[in-house]
């Protein structure tokens, strides 16, 4: 079992309150690295939902102040940044990253509170200039409401801290949802804020348990005014048809299939560092990650080689062990998952120029994939269609500008691209084609709190980080005034 001062309670948190799950049932989570029970957890449904969801409108009923929105969301980022590495140890031992990776996503959810905390004075009402029909106008940002945040295990605590940070700043009330998987890493972050912040009871919820139960009473009851999802495009469009009898706002932060672009002229070293960090993060699980490597036929053999040399050289273990690049997949599914991905490929004619199929895994052997890079994958493969969340570099060949562009924007899914090229201004056409929110020029790199971050097409709705971010958790009202 886990054992942790930030870990007092193995309860869900509502109305100001550590509460079990009415059934009295629980869900065990285990260490992906070790197959260790580290805890047991409520497995709550639609009562405590509701009950939750009664305690957040509540709570609103009396607004907070702008100042005290601002020594909250301060307060969770010292708060974060001071129990960094335990809450990072926490996030290993459920969700398997190395720890040191786990402490920079906990600096990262840190920046969302800085960043609103800096910049609440961007939903004070403005007036309109013009005054029109003799009137006065004046343009209020007013609180969502109540809003329901349903987060992954890939990033347990980031993908949560993008949402609530907005949240607070905006002054909605919380019903914050985990996945089953990785929820200890809440409990603690709910641990911390009892301790540390005067929440009043009821403005932030924590929900532990059966996904589909909760999910259905976060879509029905009338109470819930947006739902904030990041998560799979399947649960995504779940989460339309729900909500579409209330048309209810919602954000969806959903998958990936990031093209990675390299011509000819890009400095190959520089992008083959730059997706060594972009793929293997969380083990290859995420949502930004590389997942079709497209590179100009004169250097695909050059570039594969380069990438096959410092994947060599990645240590797979316990995310806890000092040296440690890449831990395990989330799950034995996961790395089912991966393994079919491989094995398609090879069997349409890749070539595996680093690592092998790693074979099925045993009934006790804990899911580490070794990394793996395939040349001459093209679009016949799975891999080149479907997210891989995993340790796998899939490299496919180009001709010409116009043949990169096509493949890349040959998905439904438009969330992260990057392409590398010497010549700026032919990088910045290239990325006006891409249909993807996110676009980094000779850099792999993905969000920052500052700026706005999300998909077009199926990859989902709405922005988190930046000011869109925020404004994604208020409504405009528009007070005319007869002058
Ligand atoms: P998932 O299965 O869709 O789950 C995401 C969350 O939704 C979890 O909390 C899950 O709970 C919950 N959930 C599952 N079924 C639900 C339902 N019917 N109603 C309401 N909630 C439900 O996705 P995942 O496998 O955890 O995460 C991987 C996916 O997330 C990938 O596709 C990845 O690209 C995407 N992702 C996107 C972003 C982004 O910013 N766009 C960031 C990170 C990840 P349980 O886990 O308890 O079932």
């Amino acid at each position: 079992m886990i054992s942790s001062p930030l870990l007092k309670e193995f309860r869900g948190f509502i109305d100001g309150s550590w509460v079990g799950a009415d059934s009295g049932e629980l869900l065990e989570v285990h260490n992906p690295a070790t197959g260790t029970l580290l805890a047991a957890v409520p497995n709550m449904r639609n009562v405590e939902t509701d009950r939750a969801i009664a305690a957040a409108r509540a709570s609103m009923r009396i607004p907070s102040s702008a100042a005290e929105r601002a020594t909250w969301l301060s307060g969770i980022d010292h708060a974060l940044r001071e129990n960094k590495e335990e809450l990072a140890r926490i996030i290993t031992l459920e969700q398997g990253k190395p720890w040191p990776e786990a402490q920079v996503e906990v600096e990262y959810a840190a920046g969302f509170f800085r960043y609103y905390a800096q910049h609440l004075d961007r939903l004070e009402p403005h007036t309109i200039e013009e005054e029109p029909k003799n009137c006065r106008w004046t343009v209020y940002s007013r609180p969502v409401g109540v809003v329901a945040l349903i987060t992954p295990w890939n990033f347990p605590l980031a993908m949560l801290a993008k949402k609530l940070a907005a949240a607070i700043a905006a002054d909605c009330a919380a019903v914050v949802k985990p996945s089953a998987k990785t929820p200890l890493t809440m409990v603690a972050f709910f641990s911390l804020l009892e301790d540390k912040l005067q929440f009043p009871a009821g403005r932030i919820n924590l929900l532990l348990g059966q996904a589909g139960a909760i999910g259905d009473a976060l879509c029905r009851n009338p109470s819930v005014a947006m739902i904030s999802f990041t998560g799979s495009t399947r649960v995504g469009s779940e989460l339309i048809t729900k909500t579409a009898p209330q048309v209810k706002k919602l954000a969806l932060e959903l998958g990936g299939n990031a093209p990675y672009i390299v011509f000819a002229d890009a400095d190959l070293d520089r992008a083959a560092d730059h997706l060594i960090a972009n793929k293997f993060r969380a083990a290859g699980q995420t949502c930004v990650c590389a997942n079709r490597i497209l590179v100009e036929d004169s250097v695909a053999d050059r570039f594969a080689d380069k990438v096959a040399e410092r994947v060599r050289n990645l240590t797979v273990g316990d995310g806890m062990d000092e040296g440690v690049d890449i831990g395990p997949l989330i799950d034995a599914n996961a790395y089912e998952k991966v393994r079919g991905y491989l094995r398609d490929a090879l069997d349409k004619g890749a070539r595996c120029v680093a690592g092998a199929d790693p074979g099925e895994l045993e009934d006790d052997q804990a899911p580490f994939f070794p990394p793996a890079v395939l040349a001459d994958v093209n679009e016949s493969m799975k891999c080149s269609r479907q997210e891989v969340f995993g340790p796998l570099v899939t490299i496919m060949r180009f001709a010409d500008e116009d043949e990169a562009i096509a493949m890349a924007n040959n998905t439904s899914l438009g969330l992260a691209a990057y392409v590398f090229c010497k010549a700026l201004k032919r990088a910045e056409q290239v990325a006006a084609q891409l249909h993807f929110g996110h676009v980094g020029l000779n850099t792999g790199t993905g969000p920052t709190p500052e700026a706005p971050f999300g998909g077009m097409l199926q990859s989902g709705f709405g922005r988190e980080g930046g000011l869109e971010g925020l404004h994604e958790f208020v409504e405009v009202q528009t007070l005319a005034a007869a002058k």
